[in-house]
């Protein structure tokens, strides 16, 4: 790995983190409850090992196989002592958490299961019935931690549930045993209106309590799960408390 990128990266971060703290101060929040998720899609394995000696532990992927295939790469790394993190006087074992934040096919979830924190991306009952299916036949012990994804801009080509929709199936969802919902995602739609973006997580802000008030889910659900490297600042200022960035950290 060339210093420079790492330097560059650690740079980015460190960014990052102070406009996620600035937006916290805005907004009277404490910046420890906005946990960075760093989006990995597009970037070489390489770079993850450097993320992890930066101590940046939650990685997400959108597709299934590639999470599969580098879960497994990073996981003999770190059991060959090749990431150790820089920053930490007492050599701490590195422990990543992997996200799943693309669009999920069923016939992919019993792999995925094991390997995951947090699915970000279900959708439908089917999905869930599923994954509640996978994890029983798994002998999982905890329950699997998942967001319902909410298509907050309403366009056509968007996976994520409809507005109107989340409600009825996060209490569909509330009855399965093996899941647990801990809050909802969204995606803002590509614009550089940050006036759109901040409507779309206001929205799913607006779901989130409607299900809180009526006590839909249980004391776990305490998750916001948006903003990405263009409207991040936004989603924090709107509650947020994961973000999902990608481009900002390695560009
Ligand atoms: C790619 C992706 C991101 C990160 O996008 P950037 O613009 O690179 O920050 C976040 N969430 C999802 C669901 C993604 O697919």
């Amino acid at each position: 790995m060339e210093t420079g990128i790492k330097e560059k990266i650690a740079e980015n971060l460190k960014r990052i983190k102070g406009n996620i703290a600035e937006a916290c101060l805005r907004s009277r929040r404490d910046p420890l409850q906005v946990r960075l998720i760093a989006v990995t899609k597009t970037v070489d394995v390489n770079i993850i090992r450097t993320l992890l000696e930066l101590e940046q532990l939650d990685l997400a992927e959108s597709r299934v196989q590639q999470l599969i295939e580098r879960h497994a790469i990073i996981r003999e790394s770190i059991s060959k002592h090749l990431i150790l993190p820089d920053i930490a006087p007492v050599q701490k074992p590195v422990v990543p958490r992997w996200h799943m934040i693309g669009h999920l096919q069923r016939n992919k979830v019993k792999q995925l299961l094991p390997l995951v924190e947090h699915i970000h991306s279900v959708d439908s009952l089917r999905l869930a019935e599923e994954i509640n299916t996978a994890s029983a036949r798994l002998g999982l012990n905890d329950k699997v931690k998942i967001f319902l994804e909410v298509n907050t801009s309403q366009e056509k080509q968007k996976y994520g549930l409809a507005v109107g929709a989340v409600t009825a199936l996060a209490e569909q969802v509330e009855t399965l045993p093996n899941l647990q919902i801990v809050g909802l995602m969204t995606m803002a739609p590509l614009t550089d209106d940050q006036d759109i973006c901040r409507f779309c997580f206001a929205r799913l802000r607006e779901i989130f309590e409607e299900i809180r008030g009526e006590k839909i889910c249980g004391p776990y659900f305490q998750h916001l799960s948006m903003g990405m490297s263009q409207d991040y600042v936004a989603a924090v200022e709107e509650g947020a408390t994961m973000v999902r960035i990608g481009a900002a950290i390695f560009s």
